[in-house]
């Protein structure tokens, strides 16, 4: 006999995570949207649409800009096998786990690859990255704006200036913060830029959409070996994504419906006006939290994330206790730390659709509770009073400038 099973209701959860990020009701309601074939001459249409949109939040004129049929990972495998080949050298800037993930990812090509690395909870000194490649021809700068495992935030100009100096490409991982923290690719001149659809775009996991700059595209059209994967091998992939429109792969249908809308959620509201929520949020929750009397890990005010705020779990405070009661009483999810910061830091997102005002006063109030009942007493209301504090002072300022 076989066993029924219950249809699937899955619990409606406040995703302040460092991503997937909870996702507006007109995104679900594209994913609902019927199926058409991917050579669909509608289809194509809706193609070009994406794609005018990616370019607009890229703020590029890349030819080459859509979405990978992959997650956030798949772009850092499809930009560094496109780049690296035998005999080439590439530096990648190390200062937490998906940063280190695009050095793992590169080793797997046949170039020389060296890391440069920074401590946890801080940006790599492009100094050490200039000084890793005096005298040397490298191909490649590898680093992630945004380093979700400890919540830093990079200066892509920096790395930048350095990549100009020894004529290397720029490839930036911006899968955290674009669309919530400043990118703009065709002015930074990042050669190769891609991100994930499940952070800040706040559309469902599985896409990475990706653009190549001019120069980038010309060192891969001029390769003296294939490319270390079929399915990631961006000549053949923008014959289906270019104007020829070939069959490559099946794309999923449905979640380019839901990007497609979920741009145009992040078009409606501009860009300027998305950053700027992104940040006015990070700095009232951020208040809150030091109201509270808890530290952050990223000193720095200037290297925090907009979209990720690691903050360091009080002494003899269970991280998995605390994070279960938030599930549980009150459907918010955040997220613990990897590898060495594992038990050391929680990670709140406020991506997207997440980063909301309601969100981060509900969130401190909830955060108070759970942790006063696991024995870490803040000061009664502290965090909630901070952070409308903090809001209050942005309104009176934003009022005063208009
Ligand atoms: C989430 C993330 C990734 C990985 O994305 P997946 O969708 O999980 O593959 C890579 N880089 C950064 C900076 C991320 O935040």
């Amino acid at each position: 006999m076989t066993q029924q099973t219950k249809e699937m209701n899955p619990p409606t959860r406040l995703m302040m995570t460092p991503g997937p990020s909870s996702v507006d009701a007109r995104v679900y309601r594209a994913l609902a949207a019927p199926i058409v074939g991917h050579l669909d001459p509608w289809f194509k249409g809706m193609m070009d649409d994406v794609q005018v949109l990616l370019k607009q939040v890229f703020q590029t004129d890349n030819r080459t800009t859509f979405p990978l049929s992959a997650s956030g990972s798949g772009g850092i495998e499809a930009s560094v096998l496109n780049l690296l080949e035998q005999g080439e050298e590439a530096l990648i800037c190390v200062n937490g786990v998906f940063s280190e993930r695009m050095a793992i990812i590169a080793e797997h090509t046949p170039a020389k690859i060296t890391r440069v690395e920074a401590p946890y909870g801080q940006a790599v000194n492009p100094e050490d990255v200039r000084s890793a490649g005096k005298g040397k021809k490298i191909k490649m700068i590898g680093l992630a704006h945004g380093e979700t495992s400890t919540g830093v935030l990079s200066n892509i100009d920096a790395y930048r200036k350095v990549a100009d100096e020894l004529g290397a490409l720029l490839v930036v991982d911006t899968v955290a913060t674009l669309a919530g923290a400043p990118v703009n690719v065709d002015k930074q001149r990042i050669d190769i830029c891609f991100s994930g659809t499940q952070k800040a775009m706040s559309a469902p996991p599985g896409m990475s959409p990706i653009t190549v700059g001019p120069r980038a595209e010309e060192a891969i059209r001029n390769r003296k070996t294939k490319v270390q994967s079929w399915y990631f091998d961006l000549n053949s992939a923008m014959n289906y994504w270019g104007k020829d429109r070939l069959y490559h792969h099946t794309p999923p249908i449905s979640l380019i419906y839901a990007l497609h809308e979920a741009l145009r959620i992040v078009v409606e509201e501009g860009l300027e006006a998305r950053w700027e929520r992104h940040r006015q949020n990070l700095l009232a929750m951020v208040a809150g939290l030091e109201a509270m009397g808890l530290g952050m890990f990223v000193k720095n005010p200037a290297e925090r994330l907009p979209t990720v705020t690691a903050v360091m779990i009080p002494e003899g405070i269970d991280d998995v206790k605390v994070r279960n009661q938030l599930l549980d009483e009150f459907n918010i999810e955040i997220a613990g730390g990897f590898g060495p910061i594992k038990g050391k830091i929680w990670r709140v997102g406020l991506m997207g659709h997440v980063s909301q005002k309601a969100n981060v006063l509900f969130f401190l109030a909830a955060f108070e509770k759970v942790l006063l009942e696991n024995g870490y007493r803040a000061p009664a209301g502290a965090g909630v009073a901070a952070a409308i504090k903090n809001y209050t002072q942005m309104e009176t300022a934003a009022a005063v400038s208009r």
